[in-house]
């Protein structure tokens, strides 16, 4: 008989572990590693399961240095012979803890984080369900060379393309650009789409401080004004449709561009950012000749990752415009 893969579990708490204490108000993180494997038993006919509890917390309170602490965990296990690795967590950061992951990540073998949106207490509880599938996939050679993945309600995705856009149903999470990549079906991992991956980035100092703003209408730029003096490094600006601001704002888009890297994106949702189309003042055309960086179709809270990383990584202005242009578009 041919031996299973082994797979790593680690369990960091989220909605998933998440159980109400007798008198307690609401539910918090409390299932360990070992409770969620024992949910799925079957688990066993895959994989060799090891389970690992990292620690128990709300995802929206991951800091990048324990993020780094959790990615070298995985890491590790991969170099010890694990043939993938999963990690459970809280879904409200599922889009970006993935998505730094996959920045990091270069083995052939899949890490895939999962979580739940409805807690085990409630009817239709389906964290054991995404944890199953999640171990089925790590477990697969077809989930090989993928890079970060992120699996819930059977759907398999991409880390750089997904995003929680639904505060509580189980479909909770879409790819709007490529759609997922795949689907467990019966249990076996298929995949309709592959997506091409892009070297690892290491970091090397620690993680600067890059804002997020999004445009609306009558900003005076006034928060944009205040980055440099808040000690920022970069910036990412969530621009309107194609990647456009209000005019009001170009005299601080400017003075931010003398002194950090801005990058625009676009808060439409999906899509790319518009390079060659608008010529009106506040539109693309005039803001990448005047030194901003298009972002393609990374969204602001992916984009803000890669620039955190790039500067930790010591990347000069070009070579963020160069970073953002490879892993942004499509076609260059
Ligand atoms: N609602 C969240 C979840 O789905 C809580 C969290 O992200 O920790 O797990």
């Amino acid at each position: 008989m041919r031996e299973k893969p082994a797979v790593t579990f680690l369990a960091t708490g989220g909605t998933i572990a998440s159980t109400r204490a007798a008198g307690s108000q609401g539910i918090r993180p409390t299932m360990t590693a070992q409770d969620l494997l024992g949910t799925v038993p079957q688990a066993a006919d895959v994989a060799e399961v090891t389970a690992i509890q990292v620690n128990q917390q709300p995802s929206a309170s991951f800091g990048f240095a324990e993020l780094l602490r959790i990615c070298a965990l995985a890491r590790q296990q991969v170099a010890d012979g694990a043939q993938g690795v999963v990690i459970a967590q809280g879904t409200d950061s599922i889009e970006e803890t993935a998505y730094f992951f996959d920045l990091l990540w270069d083995w052939d073998a899949p890490l895939v984080v999962t979580g739940a949106m409805r807690n085990p207490s409630q009817p239709g509880g389906e964290g054991s369900a995404n944890l199953l599938a999640a171990i089925q996939t790590a477990a697969s050679a077809a989930a090989r060379g993928l890079g970060v993945l992120v699996l819930l309600n059977e759907q398999i995705h991409a880390a750089r393309f997904v995003r929680k856009s639904h505060t509580f149903a189980a479909s909770a999470f879409a790819s709007p650009i490529a759609g997922p990549l795949g689907w467990v079906v019966e249990g076996i991992p298929i995949f309709h789409t592959r997506v091409p991956r892009h070297p690892r980035l290491e970091p090397t100092a620690a993680m600067p401080a890059v804002a997020l703003v999004k445009s609306v209408l009558d900003d005076d730029g006034r928060l944009l004004r205040a980055l440099p003096g808040l000690g920022y490094s970069g910036v990412v600006i969530e621009g309107m449709g194609g990647g456009h601001v209000p005019m009001s704002v170009l005299p601080a888009v400017g003075e931010l561009v003398a002194a950090m890297p801005v990058i625009l994106c676009s808060r439409a949702g999906a899509g790319e950012v518009m390079r060659h189309t608008y010529g009106f003042p506040g539109a693309e055309i005039e803001l990448i000749r005047d030194g901003v960086v298009p972002g393609g179709a990374l969204d602001g809270l992916k984009a803000r990752l890669l620039l955190t990383v790039l500067l930790s990584c010591g990347a000069s202005r070009e070579e963020i415009a160069a970073e953002f242009s490879a892993r942004g578009y499509l076609a260059n």
